[in-house]
């Protein structure tokens, strides 16, 4: 139960709790010990719902779940708002306010949702099934990365919108200036009524620097040619740890460390 739990694992999912040939295997044993633990774990994702929701039943989650980068948190236990909390902006308004931008700063953007099942394929590596549930989007906009000497252009035009855009390392993520991961922390924090609880955070990518930086402890997991640096930048003025190991591996090696200091506590 998140409302009365000392702990809450949030933690991102591509390039975190599993690689990106999306193998789950290296982190179910440590999340068994989370749950041994009664530690609700909550994944906090780019992801859909309709795609956490296979996620959540091969890894037997029944925790709340934050989507789409903060834009909803969805979960059967968050009983007295049916099920949902939004934060982020509807996808046709995103969709449009990422179409003014295009030609306002000359480039044109690509919505991830646009492209063909070829090239989504050879973007994210998901096939068939996968790419309708990845289109099920609803709260957030996902594009294509743009060239790194427009993105000055493109964030000076963010403010006018009310928008942001975090880069993944596969994509960019145009978000509601009210929807972050970390802003949906605080907002779950708010609805379980635990302000109290220490949040154990762990990501990969410039996108999770929000859910890093509202976690009280903050794990980077890097991937297979290491952490990106551009996080790690921007975490400088914080502390935080990267995990020894890759990508699921990484994750299960620093739960493990964690759920053996809890046991001694207890
Ligand atoms: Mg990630």
């Amino acid at each position: 139960m998140i409302e009365n739990s000392s702990f809450w694992v949030v933690t991102d999912v591509d390039g975190t709790l599993m690689d990106h040939s999306y193998d789950l295997t290296p982190a179910k044993e440590a999340i068994k010990s989370l749950q041994e633990l009664s530690v609700p774990i909550i994944l906090c994702t780019s992801k859909t719902a309709a795609e956490v929701k296979v996620i959540r039943k091969e890894l037997d989650l029944i925790d709340p779940y934050i989507v789409e980068n903060g834009g909803a948190i969805y979960g059967e236990s968050l009983t007295k708002v049916n099920g949902k909390i939004i934060l982020g902006e509807k996808y046709e308004i995103l969709n449009n306010i990422l179409c003014s931008i295009s030609s306002e700063i000359n480039y044109n953007l690509q919505p991830l949702n646009n492209l063909t099942d070829k090239q989504a394929t050879e973007l994210t590596g998901l096939k068939g099934n996968s790419l309708t549930l990845m289109r099920d989007r609803h709260w957030s906009m996902p594009f294509l990365n743009p060239p790194e000497l427009i993105e000055k252009d493109l964030n000076n035009c963010c403010q006018k919108y009310n928008v942001e855009i975090f880069r993944g390392n596969r994509m960019s993520h145009m978000l509601s200036i009210n929807s972050n991961k970390g802003k949906a922390i605080k907002e779950l924090k708010k609805y379980a009524k635990n302000p109290n609880v220490k949040i154990i955070g762990l990501g990969d990518s410039p996108n999770d620097l929000p859910l890093l930086i509202n976690s009280d402890i903050k794990i980077v997991i890097p991937g297979t040619k290491g952490p990106n640096i551009k996080l790690i930048d921007k975490l400088k003025s914080y502390d935080f740890t990267i995990a020894n190991e890759p990508n699921g591996y990484g994750w299960k090696s620093e739960i493990n460390k964690l759920i053996i200091r809890l046991l001694n506590k207890k």
